[in-house]
């Protein structure tokens, strides 16, 4: 389904086309019909990790050999696209596929692995990465969990916030200071199994303006005992790299999201102006109705060619941090004007919860922020000029 006249991407395959049709029956089908509940409730009910992961919507970039499908990013940036060209935002199944995942696939040793991944590929792990605290998220290098080796353990001890999955999350990726001395070198990052450990405590579920199916929550480290091999790396001191390495792909999966809100935003507004009448024709015949609409299109148009650009380079051989970051910040601002004039085209009905427009405004917002503020990105692409 897409608006816009743009041709299939070169980095899409049989493959892709074929999960993405079984990702949209999937999101039809279990997640459509419960969402407003979801929304009400905070989170998505935990059984639909399970079924996500029967249904093979797990994992996809995952090795075979580790239960997942052994396909790559283009397989994750689908199953993303599907889940918001239906509407299902606040499923934390992007983060956990293309976010929390990678990072056991990238750093984990075998045997970590071979631990993990089935689990996280059939949902009985869901995945969170914890690295905002309440003192600051731009600055990562100020966090100030700590690690502290004790024998064959760690003990963490922090508090992190804004973590999303964070109230159903079991496997919990912790950035932590494991040597408060060495700024950036003294970082580690650990994965937290939180069902087998005492002292995770989850705080509120946050009560923000959009993503309201998602259970965006503070969480509690209250002196952790982690076994020795919760670490990820060969040795502490590595995770800053690691983020660094996997920042990339988070900010263009944040993209990918933004250019299927976008996709969706022009549907639900095509289709709401050639219905919607005033001084007796369709609002699709003003001119002005179609000049905003024209303007959206284009703009769209250049955004997907160059997502799709930056997908294909990151298949290849990955994207480097600076584009990765154009990408983000230049979608998710997108995004907020285009929804906004969509909304402006629905008149007051757009004002109201029950048109999608009205969602697609609250849930955007958040996007400019996190994974990493649009400022931040602009301070990494400036590190180019
Ligand atoms: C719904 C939601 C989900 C989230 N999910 C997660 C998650 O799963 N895991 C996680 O770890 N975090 C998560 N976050 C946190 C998010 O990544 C942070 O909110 C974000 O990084 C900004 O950090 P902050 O809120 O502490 O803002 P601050 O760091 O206090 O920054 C505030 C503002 O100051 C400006 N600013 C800051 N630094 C600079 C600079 N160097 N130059 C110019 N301007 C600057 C920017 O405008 C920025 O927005 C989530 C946040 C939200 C709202």
């Amino acid at each position: 389904m897409s608006v816009l006249n743009v041709p299939n991407p070169p980095w899409a395959s049989e493959d892709t086309e074929l999960l993405a049709q079984s990702a949209e029956r999937f999101f039809a089908r279990e997640c459509v019909p419960h969402y407003d509940s979801w929304e009400a409730q905070g989170c998505v009910d935990r059984d639909v990790w399970r079924k996500a992961g029967a249904a093979g919507l797990l994992c996809p970039s995952v090795p075979e050999r580790y239960g997942g499908a052994g396909g790559t990013f283009a397989h994750d940036a689908v199953i993303s696209r599907a889940a918001h060209l239906a509407g299902v935002e606040g499923f934390g199944i992007s983060l956990h596929n293309a976010i929390v995942v990678p990072y056991i696939v990238a750093f984990g040793s075998e045997d970590q692995k071979r631990d993990w991944l089935p689990r996280l590929a059939n949902g009985e792990l869901i995945g969170a990465i914890a690295m905002t605290e309440p003192s600051g998220g731009s600055d990562l290098q100020a966090v100030r969990t700590s690690a502290r080796r004790d024998g064959n353990h760690y003990v963490l001890r922090g508090q992190k916030t804004f973590i999303t999955n964070g109230q159903l999350a079991n496997f919990i990726i912790v950035v932590a200071k494991t040597d408060p001395k060495l700024g950036a070198k003294g970082i580690s990052l650990f994965a937290v199994e939180s069902d087998s450990v005492s002292g995770v405590r989850r705080g509120r579920n946050l009560d923000k303006i959009g993503l309201k199916a998602n259970d965006t929550s503070e969480l509690f480290f209250d002196d952790v005992q982690v076994p020795a091999s919760a670490l990820l790396g060969p040795e502490e001191g590595l995770g800053f790299q690691m983020l660094m390495e996997q920042l990339p792909q988070e900010r263009l999966l944040v993209a990918v999201g933004a250019m299927s809100r976008i996709e969706r935003a022009l549907i639900a507004t095509i289709d709401y102006v050639k219905d919607r009448k005033a001084f007796g024709q369709r609002l699709i015949d003003f001119q002005n109705t179609q000049f905003e609409l024209a303007e959206c299109k284009t703009e769209a148009t250049i955004a997907r060619v160059f997502v799709d650009h930056c997908i294909e380079r990151h298949l290849a051989s990955g994207l480097d941090t600076a584009t990765a970051s154009m990408a983000k910040y230049w979608l998710t601002d997108l995004q907020c004007k285009i929804i906004d004039r969509c909304l402006q085209l629905h008149g007051g009905y757009g004002y109201m919860n029950e048109y999608p427009i009205a969602r697609m405004f609250r849930d955007a917002r958040v996007e400019r922020i996190y994974a990493g503020a649009n400022e931040i990105m602009k301070v990494v692409i400036a590190r180019t000029l």
